[in-house]
């Protein structure tokens, strides 16, 4: 076994082999003639761009392995950072060659230029679509699952046709080498396509889960359970998620993330605790016990497992964030754990916290304390209210901030508050742990 630092290490020294790749075959085989720097620093944006734009098929293959070091949050940001780069790449790729050689700008006048020209100019059109329908997604008010589609047909034409630019110019040019090096790099995006596309969902159609039943929560939550029929389903870490296709084919690629709610020791019924926020979430009440279900997971890195040596645990909820929390504490006592475990949960209501009840059995079972903090309470609240800040977690945590794990998952606006309270308390940022619900 080797240490999960390593690997993560081996992981970006790959990223960073497969990037630079094309540049190692220019140089071993450089083009015939004196093309000069800016020339040649042309080619290489170009290169490393669209070697960049190909990696990010592999960033988002949900590859378990890749996945397991770093988790979704962490893959997806460099996912969103590597692919600006890539953008501003491919961007200037061209603008250095018009400023330096005026009359390849002729390259840009569409019905007369040569194919290898006209699919950079398409592959370009596809690659600013692609930025512009994702970093203004919801000013465009596009709904996630159109805007999932689209990502992946427009990633797919501008890989596609930027690989058949780079083909052509290497073929116009005479370079075998690299004509063969970007058709092995279009192979090899093609197959991570068909496995993501194909092969997973007609893997996942081999291990069907079935609805066991569906139980309302407070908070507008339902808990759904699934039980696998003819396989023993999945163990997974408390805190860990997994993606679910509910009554229809894992082919048609319409699955939602949701973090296990239950025990990690029992992997015969996992329980998913669902809020009803959209199309999807809104009719998980109306699923009846009997409907197919598919699961692809678990995967992330939230989870207490991972810090054994852990002296205890702070765990921060606002709303549905608690899932996952509740994972760890029913895992936890299960276990048996008897280390101390703080349970910080905003929540709009009294009426409206979601596991209440559980909880409270919880705090039997458990070294746990629970700090409810409501927004809205009643006249006669005596408990904490208003939002989770500096001055309430300064109350609660523990005086030895570096010796507990801090887990935290809640909207993204109190997920930033805390975060950064928490680190003006000076607790080490190695030790605090973050779930985002919303990827895009
Ligand atoms: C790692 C992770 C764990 C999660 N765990 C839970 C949980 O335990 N309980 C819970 O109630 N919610 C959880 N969520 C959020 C949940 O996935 C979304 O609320 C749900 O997918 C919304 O779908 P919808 O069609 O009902 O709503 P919509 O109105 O279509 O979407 C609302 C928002 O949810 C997100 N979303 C929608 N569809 C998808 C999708 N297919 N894939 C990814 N994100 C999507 C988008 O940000 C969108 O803006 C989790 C999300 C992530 C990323």
């Amino acid at each position: 076994m080797h240490s999960p630092i390593v690997v993560a290490l081996c992981w970006i020294l790959a990223f960073l082999l497969f990037t630079l790749l094309p540049l190692l075959v220019l140089l071993i085989y450089p083009p015939p003639g004196e093309r000069g720097f800016w020339v040649e620093f042309s080619v290489a944006l170009g290169f490393i761009g669209l070697a960049l734009m190909a990696l990010q098929f592999a960033l988002t293959a949900r590859i378990n392995r890749v996945e397991a070091s770093y988790g979704i949050d962490l893959i997806l940001q460099f996912h969103r950072y590597t692919s600006f780069v890539a953008f501003a790449m491919v961007l200037v790729h061209p603008l250095v060659l018009f400023w330096v050689q005026p009359d390849t700008i002729q390259l840009l006048n569409f019905p007369e230029a040569p194919w290898r020209a006209r699919l950079a100019v398409l592959a370009t059109l596809a690659f600013i679509m692609l930025i512009v329908t994702t970093v203004w997604r919801k000013q465009l008010k596009i709904p996630y699952e159109p805007w999932r589609l689209s990502h992946s047909i427009l990633s797919v034409l501008a890989v596609g046709l930027g690989l058949g630019h780079a083909i052509g110019v290497g073929n116009y040019l005479g370079l075998f080498w690299k004509a063969v090096l970007w058709s092995a790099i279009a192979l090899v995006a093609l197959w991570l396509i068909v496995y993501v596309r194909l092969v997973k969902p007609w893997l996942m159609t081999k291990k069907t889960y079935l609805v066991e039943e569906v139980t309302p929560e407070r908070g507008d939550v339902w808990t759904l359970a699934l039980r696998p029929v003819g396989h023993e389903g999945f163990r997974f870490q408390p805190g860990q998620f997994s993606w679910i296709t509910l009554n229809i084919t894992p082919l048609s690629m319409r699955e939602h993330p949701f973090s296990m709610s239950s025990s990690g020791e029992h992997s015969e019924r996992l329980e998913f605790g669902i809020k009803a926020v959209g199309d999807f979430t809104s009719k998980i009440k109306d699923y009846k016990p009997g409907t197919k279900a598919y699961l692809d997971g678990p995967y992330g890195v939230f989870t207490s497992d991972r810090y054994e040596d852990s002296a205890g645990f702070v765990l921060i909820a606002g709303g549905i964030g608690i899932t996952p929390l509740m994972s760890i504490l029913v895992t936890a006592a299960e276990r048996g754990d008897d280390r101390p475990y703080l349970l910080i949960y905003s929540s709009k209501t009294w009426e409206d916290i979601t596991y209440r009840e559980a909880l409270d059995d919880l705090n039997e079972r458990l070294d746990l304390t629970i700090v409810h903090v409501l927004r809205e309470p009643a006249d006669d609240w005596d408990g904490e209210k208003g939002y989770v800040d500096q001055d309430l977690l300064a109350r609660y945590i523990p005086a030895r901030r570096g010796t507990r794990h801090y887990f935290i998952c809640a909207v993204p606006k109190m997920m930033d508050q805390v975060e950064r309270a928490l680190h003006d308390l000076k607790v080490p940022v190695t030790n605090v742990h973050m779930e985002h619900y919303d990827l895009a």
